[in-house]
């Protein structure tokens, strides 16, 4: 059955075999962390995507050299029979993504660094829409919270509308370009600010008549329990309204990781799944749920699912578990064993923005970008400041993107490349190439010293 009436039906916007909008199922993608100039590594984890269920998979393209290497890994892989559409993903350089526009099926580029001169931009736009149009490569627009550009903050400050205004500009030129095989995003670390800006630009499209898929994440939303939760919170809000017509689950972990967690999100509301909650009392300000959960994972996501929406827009505020999950040996496990149930609420009020329990953790997934274990660094971070509840703690892959990207992180740890780490405190860098066996100890002493 159809998901969408139409009010809220998007355009149909077609990459390479896989159609996004119009009603169709929601498409779950992911992104490679490995370096895309190295092709057997980027090829590999495409299979290893591929199988895992992605139906398209973004590839950084950090320079010009490494285009030639997007289209070794597409040869190959076609080779091979895969034919999941690829996606180049570009920062900072409007000719990097034209050059890519004939090499895969869709180019990301960010309005917030695709030129720096605005008028430029609109050139080098028009140039990147002539290439797509004759080799059919759709565009997302792919903006963030965190790196909306200084013109755009300086008119509506660095919030949700500013992020739909942004948005809109882009929209008149592709109107101005006569394109419209376009797919956008507004991601924020914040589901608050995340789901905000989707939504207002959502009802502004359906006021005009002109609905573009939405591609829907939450960015840097870290790992574990943690990253699922925040995701699923804030993707599923917006799902559950209608909006959205493909996700990506940012984890900073294996991007396969990543791929359960979409499916998820994609089968529950295409509507081929539904949530284990079998009872709710819901009062005006407190939910009571009880659940008969397949599997932990399960639990977890239902339940953020299920509540993380009402939480988000102050339905209720407070919510309470009850109820059993499956264990991995098949017995029934009472949901409130081991204070699960409590630590679950604690979770998914910290990722509706309702309660602060702990530090509030920003971490990149991390891409063909990052020069260091990401993934042991944001555990030892995590393990190192999780006394410090409240504090907004950022973990970077890269300083061409992570700074920008941290939003409003108190403290940042960003990867400079060839061992090295800056160190932010707010926006500004206190410490500079510092050593990476060094910087976690340097980063809490900074912090402590404040
Ligand atoms: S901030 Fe992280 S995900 Fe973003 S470009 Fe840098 S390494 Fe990649």
């Amino acid at each position: 059955m159809d998901r969408m009436n139409n009010v809220t039906k998007s355009m149909t916007v077609k990459v390479g075999n896989v159609t996004i909008g119009g009603g169709n199922p929601i498409v779950v993608q992911t992104m490679c962390n490995t370096h895309t100039s190295d092709v057997e590594a980027s090829v590999a984890q495409c299979v290893r995507l591929h199988n895992a269920g992605a139906s398209l998979i973004r590839l950084t393209v950090p320079s010009i050299a490494q285009v030639e290497s997007l289209r070794e890994i597409k040869s190959r892989l076609r080779n091979m029979g895969i034919d999941t559409p690829l996606v180049a993903d570009v920062h900072f350089s409007s000719e990097i993504a034209i050059a890519c526009a004939e090499v895969v099926e869709k180019v990301r580029i960010n309005p917030g660094n695709f030129h720096k001169d605005h008028e430029k931009a609109k050139e080098q736009f028009a140039r990147l829409v002539s290439v797509c149009k004759k080799n059919g490569t759709a565009i997302r627009i792919g903006l963030n919270h965190g790196s909306l550009g200084e013109r755009i903050t300086n008119l509506y400050g660095n919030t949700p509308l500013a992020m739909k205004e942004a948005v809109l500009e882009w929209l008149q030129l592709c109107e101005d370009n006569d394109f419209n095989n376009v797919v956008i995003s507004l991601k924020a670390s914040n589901t608050f600010v995340m789901t905000e800006a989707y939504r207002l630009l959502f009802k502004e499209m359906q006021k005009r008549g002109k609905i573009f898929p939405l591609h829907l994440g939450v960015t840097e939303a870290g790992n574990g329990d943690a990253g699922r939760i925040k995701s699923a919170v804030g993707i599923s809000a917006l799902l559950s309204e209608g909006i959205g017509d493909t996700v990506r689950v940012s984890l900073t972990e294996i991007p396969e990781n990543e791929i359960p967690v979409a499916q998820y999100l994609s089968d529950r509301y295409g509507r081929r799944l539904h949530s284990s909650m079998v009872s709710l009392n819901l009062d005006s300000k407190k939910a009571i749920a009880t659940y008969d959960a397949p599997s932990k994972e399960r639990l977890l996501l239902d339940f953020s699912c299920d509540f993380g929406k009402r939480l988000l827009d102050k339905e209720i505020d407070e919510v309470e578990i009850k109820g059993t999950y499956v264990g991995e040996n098949g017995q029934r496990i009472d949901v409130s064993a081991d204070g699960y149930a409590a630590y679950l609420v604690d979770e998914v009020m910290q990722a509706a923005r309702r309660r602060f329990y702990r530090p509030e953790y920003i971490a990149c997934p991390g891409c063909g970008r990052t020069m260091y274990n990401l993934e042991n660094t944001f555990n030892e971070v995590k393990q190192r400041t999780a006394h410090l509840k409240g504090m907004v703690i950022a973990v970077m892959g890269c300083i061409v993107n992570g700074p920008g990207e941290m939003a409003d992180a108190d403290w940042g740890y960003v990867g400079e490349g060839n061992g090295m780490v800056s160190i932010y405190k707010g926006k500004e860098p206190v410490l500079r190439h510092v050593s990476e066996s060094e910087a976690i100890d340097k980063l809490l002493e900074l912090i402590e010293k404040k």
